[in-house]
């Protein structure tokens, strides 16, 4: 088995779950690891005679590159079975996007449970046929289905949709200044990895081992209690460790502009901190692009998009935006390096896991103290983690990719704005994924009234108006964009 994270993707923790039960299993696996080209991968299939072909990815545009695979398998006359998994993919986008354009047999993989099953029925000369009809028949009726569903979910234009946008009460919450403009760095010395564990979100770790439920209460459960139990136990055992010694490095980079939205969806940044934002002739230093959410509200609900929580320049009224980036993951990759020459799977595993909540966690002290120190508008606020996971304080921290904001190319702007690679060392692939995979990144809405929300499809008209605005062309928007769709592009 030929397995790999598709180019642009760094995202592995699934796929080596994958690989090591495959493994266990007595299969024999190549894993090319991440960020791997099209051509390598089949290079490798074709001089390995590989059995089957795995694809991992997290970020939506790791879709796209996992459908140009499948036609690169196509165009090469490859018959072996295609397996896709990762945390974006679904079966309706497997069965929409990738299984058209090959000729084989293309599975989608929910879990790393399930991927013995299926790549033994793949293998099986009995079961084979049967079964890669069975899942032939399957995805055509889910994109039967799918289309039916896209002509009955109503949507609206965009102008209607703008003229039911929320609209706030600018004058009676007016702006708090922060405490510095511009942009700041902050190390291991401002945020401590010991501070970090208090605010460590463990719902998501028990997912990224494929058991479900929220902690605490999984710990508990009566069918994946013991396991929760073990390997939170292994979880806690490492993080003293890495602590203790110090494994991983922290760095953060916050930045605070004043800010006006245009109105409608862009937010325009400027220079100059001082003065009203009412000088419609000057030039913003940036554009942060927001997407509307379409839908057909009920009960008088608005068509929200990110820029309606900045004060419009027509309001006269001064405003802010904050943007960040962290990572914990300085130093991850030599550490795992060493366990997995040490054949130590699981260790090398288990501490992505944990420096991926690490970052999480990371970007909830900063944005804690972003509140009550940093812009300062929440000076006196006072909440338990649980509080925070809930996400009960004030304002919000949309990242890139994310629901409210499903474009990860508009991580270009922020890193620029934020220096991010020059100041604490991450980088971003071409299809917009962080290095190191430890990491977030994201703009912070102060008000009262900003709360995290998905744009859900949009149609064309907002897509056309999107590019325009981005200096995009259509096509390239579309592709970016492709899972948020209402309409087949093409
Ligand atoms: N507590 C969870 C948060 C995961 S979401 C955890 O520890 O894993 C990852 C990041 O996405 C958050 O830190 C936040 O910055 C952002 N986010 C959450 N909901 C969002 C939404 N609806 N739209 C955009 N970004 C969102």
């Amino acid at each position: 088995v030929v397995m790999a994270t598709v180019k642009g993707d760094v995202h592995d923790i699934g796929k080596n779950i994958v690989g090591v039960v495959l493994q266990c299993n007595n299969y024999d696996v190549i894993d090319l690891g991440v960020m791997v080209p099209c051509a390598k991968i089949l290079e490798t299939a074709r001089n390995e005679k590989a059995d089957l072909i795995g694809l991992s990815g997290l970020i939506t545009p790791s879709l796209d590159e996992m459908a140009f695979v499948a036609s690169e398998m196509t165009r090469e006359g490859f018959t072996i079975p295609l397996l896709i998994g990762g945390a974006t993919t679904s079966k309706v986008h497997t069965a929409v996007k990738i299984e058209p354009n090959y000729t084989g047999p293309v599975v989608h993989v929910l879990d790393a449970s399930r991927a013995v099953g299926v790549a033994s029925a793949l293998l099986s000369d009995e079961q084979r046929s049967a079964f890669a009809q069975g899942v032939r028949t399957e995805y055509e009726e889910v994109r039967v289905r799918r289309a039916e569903r896209q002509r009955e979910v109503k949507r609206q234009s965009l102008e209607a949709a703008r003229a039911n946008r929320p609209v706030l009460d600018w004058a009676a919450e007016p702006a708090t200044t922060p405490s510095f403009t511009g942009v700041r760095a902050y190390d291991e010395t401002d945020f401590p990895l010991g501070d970090l564990v208090a605010r460590i979100d463990w719902t998501p770790f028990f997912q990224t081992w494929e058991l479900a439920g929220h902690y605490p209460a999984i710990l508990e459960d009566p069918v994946v209690g013991e396991s929760a139990r073990n390997v939170f136990a292994d979880a806690q055992a490492m993080l003293r460790r890495v602590v203790r010694e110090r494994w991983l490095g922290t760095r953060a980079v916050v930045g605070f502009f004043a800010a006006n939205s245009d109105g409608a969806e862009d937010i325009l940044l400027w220079k100059d901190n001082g003065g009203r934002s009412t000088g419609a002739e000057r030039t913003p230093i940036a554009v942060v692009h927001t997407i509307r959410q379409q839908m057909v509200k009920a009960d008088g609900r608005a068509n929200v998009a990110l820029a309606d929580y900045v004060a419009p320049v027509a309001s006269g009224e001064r405003d802010w935006i904050g943007l960040f980036a962290v990572t914990t993951g300085v130093g991850l990759d030599a550490r795992v390096a060493a366990f997995e020459a040490a054949h130590d799977d699981y260790s090398s595993i288990m501490l992505k896991s944990l420096a991926d909540r690490l970052a999480e966690a990371l970007a909830e002290r900063l944005h804690e103290r972003v509140r009550r120190e940093y812009w300062g508008y929440a000076p006196n606020e006072q909440l338990d983690n649980k509080a925070i996971i809930h996400e009960q304080y004030q304002g919000i921290r949309p990242a890139p990719g994310y629901p409210a904001c499903p474009d990860h190319t508009e991580k270009r702007t922020l890193f620029e704005l934020l220096g991010a690679t020059e100041r604490v060392g991450i980088r971003l692939t071409e299809s917009f994924a962080m290095v190191p995979g430890a990491a977030v990144s994201g703009y912070y809405f102060w008000r009262k009234a900003a709360k995290y929300f998905g744009v859900g499809k949009i149609e064309r008209d907002q897509v056309e108006d999107y590019a325009r605005r981005k200096g995009m062309s259509v096509r390239e928007v579309e592709r970016w964009l492709g899972h948020v769709l209402n309409y087949d592009a093409r």
